[in-house]
Order: C-alpha cells, then structure tokens, then sequence
C-alpha cells in the first residue's frame, strides 16, 4: 500500500459506495485518510465504580439483566433497562433514543456511554459503544452519516496496520525538530490516532499543529517574496513642499500617531519598494485625512490613485470629504459606482484614461476590467475590504504595480494581524486626536425605553441628532426592513412635532439614501432611524447619541463601529443599548461595551467570547482554515512559526538546501486554494 493510493480497492471494506462518501469529506487517498485526524476523544476506559464522580461520563461495561422498556410522555419518550456492573444492578436509561431497544437483548453483553448520577447510581446513556468500540480513549473523527465512528477507526487501524507510515517523509528540518522537541511525523501520525494515554496524544497534536502553522507561515513569507520579486512598485518622488502645506492649513494637528503613520506610507510610496500596508485604527482615530494626503502625495508626483469603499454611501461620503479639502488644491477627483449613469460613467472613464483625473473614488467598480487608468499609483481600500492576492493579481496584469494601503477600524487583534494579513506590513494608529470624549456606553432593558426616549427628547432640544438602529435580523432583509419601518413608526408617534425623524434602510434607491443622509447632515432631520446600513464611515459630528434596539444580536466589533458614529465632535455623546439578552454571552457583551471603548480590548474579548470563525466569518475575512491548529489559542505557537519561517526565508536559496527539500515538496503541495481571496 502507497500513501498515495485511492482508498477504494486498496483498503478492505471500501467500495465505490464508501468511497463516495469518504469523498464528501475530501478523503481520497491512504494518505488522505491517515491525515484525516480525530478532533476530540472520549475516555472510555472503564474504571471502578467507586471510583466514579457525580456527573462524569463514564463507560460502564455489563451483561443485560432486564429488556428494555419505553415510556412515552409529552413529547419525549425513555428507554429503561438494567444491566449488571460488579455485581450490582444499575438503571440506564436513554431519552429520545427509541431505536435503541433492539440492541438490548437480555443476557447480552453492552458496552455504554454516558453520564454517572452518584446519588442514584444510575446512567442516563449517551451512546451505546459500536461493536470495536475500544476500551480507553476512542478517537472521535468528523464524519458523516455514512460512515459510523468505528469504521474509521477499522479502517485507520487497517492501514496503520501495514507499513505504509514508512512513507511519511518528514517535513521539518531536524534543527527545528530538535529545538522544540517536537515529536517524528511518523510517530505523531500514530499517535494522532490512536495514543496510549493522553500525554502521547499531547505532544503528537503539538507537533501537527507546529507543522500546520509552520507551513502556513512558510506560505506567507513565499507571497511576501513573489510580491517583491515581482518587482518594483511604482517610485512616487511627491512633492514634499505640497503636502507639507496641506497639513499645516488643517484645521487640526496631526496626531504623533498619524504623523508616525504617514511617514511610514510616504516613505514606501518614495521607495522602489512594492507598498502593500495594513492602516489599522480605531473609528475616528483619524485615518481619512492620512488617506488624502497620500492621494495628494501622489498626483504631486504624477501618479493616480483609486479609493476603494465597500458600500456606495461610503464612497459618496468619501468622495464628498476628499473633493471639498483637494479641490481647491487643484487635484481632480471623480466617483464612479454602480449606480453611476452610462454617460456619467462614459464621461469618468474617458478622463481616467487620459489622466485628467487624479483621484477616482468608488466601490469595487474601480478595478472592472473595462476601467483603464493611465498611470494608477496607488489604491487604497477602506473598510471591510481584503484586497485579495488574486485581486492584485489581476491589477498587475494591466499593468499596474500600484502600491497598495488597506484602511480597517475593525480592530484586529495581533493575533489574527499576523495570520490573516501576514503577508502585509502593519501601521497602526493607536491614538486618538486630542479632546475626543469616550463615548458613555449604557445599558437598558427594553422596559425602560420610555425613559430613555424622554432623555433622548432632552438631548434634541439641545440641538443634538441621534441615530437609532433596528434589529437586526440575520438573512432576513424583509424582516429587518419591517423592523426599521415599526420603530420608526413607533419614534414619530412617540415625538410627534417634537423632534424630526427620518428613515434609511438598505432597500431604499442610492438617490434615496444619498437624500436622508444630506438632510441628516444638514441638520433638517433630528433623528435617522436605521438599519445598519449606515455601519461604516458615516460622519455627522453633531450626532450625539447612538442608540441601538435589540443590541444583542449584533457582535462586539459591529456595536463598537456603531458606537464610532457619535462623538467625533466636542460634545459629550452617548452610546444606549437596549436588550433583554437572553445568553449568557450576550449578557457578557452588553457588559463589555460599558466597560471599555477601546477597541482593541474589545475584539481579543469578542474573540474570546465567540471563537474566530463566527467574529469574521471565515469566508468573509478570507481567514485560512486550520485543521489542528487553533490561532486563538495557539497564538504562542504561531509567533514561534512565524518567527522561524522569517528567519529561513533570509536564507540564500533555502529549498536547494538538502534539508529542506521534504519541506519545499510538502508546501508545494500543500492546497491553500482561494483562502487568500
Ligand atoms: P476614521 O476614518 O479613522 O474613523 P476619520 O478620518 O473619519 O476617522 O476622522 C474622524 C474625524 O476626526 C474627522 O472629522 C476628522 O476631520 C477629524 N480628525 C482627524 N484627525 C484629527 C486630528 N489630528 N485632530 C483633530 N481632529 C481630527
Ligand atoms: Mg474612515
């Protein structure tokens, strides 16, 4: 048998029927299977029953000494039996496992799973043990419904059982292997499996998990190195004395923290070097006008640059800020999006091409194939936005090596920095312009909205606006257009001629939005009830309350950007969240958001609180996928990987070294598919 080798007709037992549902779960190969590794396991040594906790899961091993009998009730239904353990009688019994009755044959032997109730010694049974069911600690392997655990574990032993492990080449250099004491590949396959005790089982998933990471962060220092040999990005000599007049005629002085920054891009942006940064800072922390100066650093230069946004509010926005503080500076700046009309459109592109444009501001209709620019210097993103490695890709095969500068106000934990943007450098500004007020966070229950809306009242006589956000319901635009539209009604109702309010949600036309949202701007409106459609982005200085329904069923990080629209003025703001949660969880992030703004506190605790996959949506963030590995939890071991995968990738011409040759094999064929995208 070859690592290589189809399961089917080489391991016994697996015909095409088998085969094809091994297949759904990406096992096609001896070597798939081996690797396909358990995620948990179950103690299901049987000990003494003197020796068994309240409440433990335990296995209890016995011969049936009654049949089994099931009572119905409610909707529920239990099965009982007894069997015999040492001598003494014990009651099992099962809920909702009706089935299970055929399997108790009395005077048969049962080997069960469950949970120990001291005080009665009785088992409420988990699961009766499959025929092979191993006494001690049993794999537990993702699957589905078509292969039971103990064929697994049949077929793993099957295949462990020849001397195909042989064939398990190692992949770390033996340096590294030394170093960190890491256990054989051969030896952590087996181990992975089927582990005589829990320590073995420890240092074999270390080892995977090292290799995992390893690996990863070898595939990253590779993207970093294609990016720079790929060559040159573009040389933008700006014009010092220009920009340094735009910064000194703001109204405000840069913070040590934008100056920091701003150095750390102009000073790319001037340099031969390809640019491809990650600005992270909180909402409000200033990183628009670092933006602009460099858009203006690089028309001083010759240069065009794209602006990027996620929703077409956003752009408008965008568009509005950098047109009113470059225009006067002579740079010209269009906005093109998917509502742009085919003349307008026409009309944007024709200037593009002949470079009377400086800078185009949009959504992703920036980098369609039919938009050409004439020299295209720089692209900044802003917001959500993960400029894919294929999506560069595609910027350079027209030609363009354009620097590059992501913007998020999702604080991103370093954590998650390292892996997801690992192939970026980072600038952070990590200070807020001075005179900012945090933002006083409170939390309500629903029953007291009638006393916030009285306050709420005081704060409009005030001259103050407030945002009110709706529900939000997940997949549900229909039910969420509803809600905006109920709260609404409700609010008018509630204020009458006291206090205007206006209505903005996603379905509304783009001239629509573009129209309650001037009107809000301009003051003409005291109140803009909405879904959260106005998320990111949006700047109304005079806003002074942020007030969010049914605040628990958004994210930390989402309630944080809400919570960034209001104090970006000078006067006190207010951030009100209304909930009944009904979790745990969502208890403990309503207490959060009271306890802190800031922002990078608040996403290691979202973290925390849900795990990665729900607080970026793997998809979505274009977060890799780890088998072993738990970057959270990890993140110890990821800094080492990633510490040593720099520290080899300096190495002149690493992969020709025989000791990495396994190695360089293993990442070449390691599939990252579109993780990166
Ligand atoms: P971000 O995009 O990071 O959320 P913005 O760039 O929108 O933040 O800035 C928020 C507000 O702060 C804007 O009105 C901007 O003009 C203002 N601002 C930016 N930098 C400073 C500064 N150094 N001092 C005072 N105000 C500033
Ligand atoms: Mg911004």
């Amino acid at each position: 048998m070859k690592l290589e080798d189809s399961i089917q007709g080489n391991v016994k037992g697996i015909g095409e029927k088998k085969s094809l549902a091994f297949q759904t779960l990406g096992v096609e190969t001896v070597k798939d299977l081996l690797f396909h590794f358990p995620f948990r396991y179950e103690d299901t040594s049987i000990k003494p029953l003197q020796e068994l906790a309240d409440g433990e899961k335990v296995t209890l091993k016995g011969s049936l000494i009654t049949e089994a009998s099931v009572n119905y009730y409610g909707r529920g239904n239990r099965l009982n039996f007894r069997m015999l353990v040492e001598g003494n009688p014990i009651p099992v019994n099962f809920f909702n496992q009706p089935y299970l009755k055929n399997k108790i044959k009395l005077g048969g032997e049962v080997l069960i799973y469950g949970k120990w109730d001291r005080a009665r010694s009785s088992l409420t049974g988990m699961k009766i043990l499959d025929e092979g069911g191993e006494d001690g600690f049993s794999p537990i392997y993702h699957t589905n419904q078509s292969i039971k655990q103990y064929e697994w574990v049949k077929f793993i032993r099957q295949v462990l059982d020849t001397d195909v492990l042989k064939d398990v080449e190692e992949t770390l250099p033996e340096e590294l292997i030394q170093k960190y004491r890491l256990m054989a590949r051969r030896d952590a396959v087996l181990n992975m499996h089927f582990p005589k005790d829990a320590l073995v089982y420890e240092q074999a998933l270390r080892r995977m998990k090292f290799e995992e990471l390893f690996l990863f962060q070898m595939k990253i220092q590779s993207i970093r190195h294609q990016e720079k040999e790929f060559g040159k990005g573009v040389e933008m000599h700006y014009d010092t004395f220009v920009v340094q007049a735009f910064l000194e005629n703001l109204p405000f002085q840069l913070t040590d923290a934008q100056v920091r920054v701003l150095d750390e891009i102009l000073s790319d942006m001037d340099s031969p070097n390809h640019m491809l940064r990650l600005l992270q800072g909180d909402v409000g922390s200033g990183k628009t006008i670092i933006a602009m100066t460099a858009m203006l650093a690089a028309k001083t230069a010759g240069f065009q640059s794209a602006l990027m946004a996620p929703t077409e509010i956003l752009a408008l926005q965008h568009f509005e800020e950098v047109s009113a503080s470059l225009d006067r500076i002579g740079v010209n700046s269009s906005i093109l999006t998917g509502n742009t009309k085919e003349k307008e459109r026409k009309e944007t592109l024709i200037r593009l091409k002949e470079g009377e444009l400086d800078v185009l501001i949009g959504t992703h209709a920036l980098i369609q194939d039919d938009v050409e620019y004439k020299n295209l210097g720089l692209v900044i993103t802003d917001e959500q936005h993960r400029f894919g490695v294929n999506q560069r890709r595609r910027l350079r095969e027209k030609g363009e090596n354009p620097d590059i500068l992501a913007m998020t106000a999702t604080p991103i934990p370093r954590t998650l920095a390292i892996t997801v943007f690992g192939e970026m450098d980072v600038s952070i500004i990590d200070e807020m312009p001075a005179g900012r007020q945090s933002v006083l966070t409170k939390w309500v229950k629903h029953k007291q909205m009638p006393t916030v809306l009285e306050w709420l009242q005081t704060e409009i006589e005030k001259g103050n606006q407030a945002y009110v956000i709706s529900p939000l319901i997940e997949e549900s635009e229909a039910l969420d257009l509803k809600n905006a539209t109920d709260l609404f009604n409700d609010l008018q109702s509630f204020f009458g001629v006291r206090a205007r309010v206006d209505l903005l949600h996603g379905k509304m036309k783009g001239e629509e939005k573009k129209e309650v949202m001037r009107s809000f701007k301009e003051h003409e409106t005291d109140i803009l009830c909405s879904t959260t459609v106005i998320e990111v982005g949006v700047n109304v200085p005079n806003a002074t309350v942020m007030m969010i329904v049914d605040a628990d069923r958004f994210g930390l990080a989402q309630l944080h950007q809400l919570r960034g629209r209001v104090g970006r003025g000078n006067k006190k703001s207010y951030c009100i969240l209304i909930a009944n949660p009904k979790s745990e969880n969502g208890k403990k992030r309503m207490s959060i958001m009271t306890e802190t703004n800031n922002g990078f506190v608040l996403s290691e605790k979202d973290l925390e609180l849900r795990g990665t996959g729900d607080v970026f949506g793997t998809k979505q963030s274009g977060l890799p996928v780890f088998h072993v590995a738990d970057i959270v939890k990890d993140f110890r071991m990821l800094e080492v990987a990633r510490n040593e995968a720099a520290r080899i990738w300096k190495m002149e011409k690493w992969w020709m070294r025989p000791e990495f040759t396994q190695l360089d094999k293993e990442l070449a064929a390691s599939v990252m598919g579109n993780e990166f995208d």
